[in-house]
């Protein structure tokens, strides 16, 4: 399928780049670098972003965002769930490229490859495809991604395919160093505030470690959004958490649960018997309801799926 997303990007002229709301590293270093390219073919390409990009995440080159695109095509980036898309509702033929195990795409035009790292790493072999020289602006932006969706290169998706990309990518410009420092090294006080109200309240269930943040808890500390995102990883890294749940209300009525499971599938499980996604060990679900209410659902699903492989 990938021949065939190929083709549309060489026959189109006019194109809308949509990724998901809260765009992490991939989001927005796929985007990018697929909008450099197909500027560089002399197309007209938008990005749409439902949310804004975290400060964090802005160092790395961007495309000169052009107006009014009116687009043949919207490719869709990173998005294994309609409502990622925060409402927003693309205005071309849909075309999907994503590397999650999905079940939206029935009927629609897509690349979906699960043994791939990330969207970036799919973008990369789309540019190669394409024989677009890959400057030094677009190989900054998918090492952002690929740097951000193996976690800096830990997770199991970090493939020996990975590490030469990485290799080209860095020949051509990335700056590892750069890059994972302003990924890694950009916390601001909030969220090591918000992490000790987080590890404080942990309930720990035989290995499912789970705990929330209240959104007026968020409101006290003035921390925005994005001051809880790393949190779920840190969790992660306590010896004997196999399953760890993350709950944050992102409003009264509705809350973001992030998991991570250490071995088996059980955060994919567990997503999924909600109605979420994402990956064996990294998944998500949004839930209405309030986090201190859901917790206990979202633990005793869990304790269903972990240890369980
Ligand atoms: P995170 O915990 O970093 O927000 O998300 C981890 C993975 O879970 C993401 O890569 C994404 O695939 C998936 N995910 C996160 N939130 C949701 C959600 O609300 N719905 C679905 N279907 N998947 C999600
Ligand atoms: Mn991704």
């Amino acid at each position: 399928m990938k021949n065939l997303v190929v083709d549309i990007l060489r026959n189109n002229e006019r194109f809308e780049i949509v990724t998901h709301e809260g765009p992490d590293e991939d989001a927005v270093g796929s985007s990018r670098a697929l909008a450099f390219g197909l500027l560089s073919m002399g197309k007209k390409v938008k990005i749409v972003y439902p949310t804004p990009i975290p400060d964090s995440l802005l160092f790395t080159s961007a495309p000169k965002n052009q107006k009014d695109v009116k687009p043949q095509i919207s490719l869709l980036l990173d998005v294994s769930d309609m409502n990622m898309l925060g409402g927003f509702h693309p205005r071309g033929e849909i075309v999907i490229v994503d590397h999650h195990k999905t079940d939206i795409t029935a009927g629609m035009t897509c690349w979906i490859d699960p043994g791939k790292s990330s969207a970036s790493e799919m973008v990369y072999d789309l540019l190669r495809a394409l024989e677009i020289e890959i400057t030094q602006a677009m190989a900054s932006n998918l090492y952002l991604g690929i740097f951000g969706d193996t976690g800096g290169f830990i997770h199991v998706n970090t493939t020996p395919r990975v590490f030469r990309i990485a290799y080209e990518l860095t020949r051509g410009g990335a700056d590892p160093n750069l890059i994972a420092y302003r990924v890694r090294r950009s916390k601001s006080l909030t969220y090591y505030h918000l992490l000790s109200m987080v590890m404080d309240r942990m309930m720990i269930n035989d290995g499912v470690y789970a705990s929330y943040i209240s959104l007026a808890e968020l409101k006290r500390i003035k921390a925005r959004p994005d001051d809880a995102s790393g949190i779920v990883e840190e969790m992660a890294s306590l010896a004997g958490a196999e399953l760890v749940i993350f709950l944050k209300e992102l409003n009264p009525d509705t809350v973001h649960c992030s998991m991570r499971s250490k071995t088996g599938q059980s955060a994919l499980r567990t997503a999924r018997a909600f109605g979420g996604g994402g990956h064996e060990r990294a998944a998500g679900i949004t839930l209405k309801g309030r986090a201190s209410e859901k917790i206990e659902d979202v633990i005793e699903e869990g304790l269903k799926w972990v240890n369980k492989g």
